[in-house]
């Protein structure tokens, strides 16, 4: 994979809808040597001009809300339409275990075995850097490959809603009905960032507690200010098990696309999200740079300098990006 004629090769069977090529390439981008990184750059740019057409939808919610049983009906409702879907989960645990509790083949079994699916973990960090910079990437790759619809789940841990709510044109928060916020670990801010709320498990003894978390849930982001967008987010009882409520979940998906292209959010928030992308990539470039065994001996020397107090670490901050560059 590493010679040019081979990313030729790779782009052609991208674009024709080859889901192993299209894992190889997100193997791609996901490597932190630079020969790679050259090489799935140009992949990239190849590409680019057959990305941005697909829906980016964001999915979150503590372990245990019904995630993975959501986007196994909402998938299938998805390519009933004749679509292709894309999963994308953000997996915690990949980085420290190099397991993956996405492993798990239980996980969106029915939906993996559809050949208009495609499923992948990403890590949650690298080398480069936070969740952003591989899974931007990975949502061109699959757009290139055809893909219409595109589910990022995260596990509602650590910094990655945040991080997918900037990559994504829609951002769903599923919760559960009689579970206090903090059991839920709704964190302060995270429903300023959503568009809607699915309260899953909307059924047998649970009826009544999800209605009542209904409530709460509107009366919260009653108490917001008004979205940039326009949009007032909405709150659906579901049972992504029962299949109840789970088509309404993707009527108000698609109401919202149909209204936000309309009104010129949509290409708006994605032009914001490309200009995030480059603070992200300028502040990965530098972190990048920084752990490169010629930057500490540059800075061990500085060091030195500034223990005997011959330096301030100010001067030794412009020398050092004076001369290391
Ligand atoms: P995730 O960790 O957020 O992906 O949650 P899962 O989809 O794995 O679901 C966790 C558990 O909740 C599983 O045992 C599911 O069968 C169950 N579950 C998911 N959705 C529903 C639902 O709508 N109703 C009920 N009663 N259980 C559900």
């Amino acid at each position: 994979m590493r010679t040019s004629s081979n990313i030729s090769g790779l782009f052609e069977s991208i674009r024709a809808g080859d889901r192993s090529s299209l894992a190889r390439a997100v193997t791609l981008t996901e490597s932190a040597l630079d020969s790679d990184r050259r090489l799935s750059e140009k992949l990239l740019k190849k590409l680019l001009p057959y990305s941005g057409q697909s829906l980016r939808i964001g999915i979150t919610g503590v372990p245990g809300s019904g995630k993975s049983t959501f986007i196994e009906a909402l998938g299938q409702l998805v390519i009933a339409e004749g679509k292709k879907v894309a999963v994308l989960a953000i997996d915690p645990s990949s980085q420290k275990t190099k397991g993956s509790i996405l492993g798990d083949k239980t996980r969106m079994e029915r939906l993996s075995r559809s050949e208009n699916v495609f499923i992948r973990p990403t890590p949650s960090g690298s080398a480069l850097g936070g969740v952003s910079f591989h899974t931007r990437e990975t949502i061109l790759l699959c757009e290139a490959a055809g893909y219409d619809v595109i589910l990022i789940e995260t596990m509602g841990v650590g910094q990655s809603e945040t991080d997918v709510r900037a990559m994504v044109d829609f951002f769903l928060l599923l919760m559960l009905g009689g579970a206090g916020d903090e059991l839920q670990g709704i964190k302060k801010g995270i429903m300023e960032m959503v568009d809607a709320i699915a309260i899953n498990k909307a059924d047998g003894d649970n009826i009544k507690s999800s209605q009542q978390a209904k409530a709460d849930a509107l009366g919260a982001l009653h108490l917001q200010a008004p979205s940039a967008s326009g949009w007032t987010p909405k709150v659906v009882l579901m049972s992504a098990r029962e299949n109840t409520g789970v088509a309404d979940v993707w009527k108000v998906i698609q109401t919202y696309a149909d209204v936000m292209r309309a009104n010129g959010f949509f290409e708006k928030n994605r032009a914001e999200q490309k200009e995030q992308w480059l603070e992200e990539s300028l502040q990965n470039y530098i972190r990048t740079e920084m752990d490169k065994p010629r930057m500490s001996s540059a800075k061990k020397k500085l060091l030195k300098e500034i223990a005997k107090g011959n330096m301030l670490p100010s001067e030794a901050a412009r020398e050092f990006w004076g001369k290391v560059r």
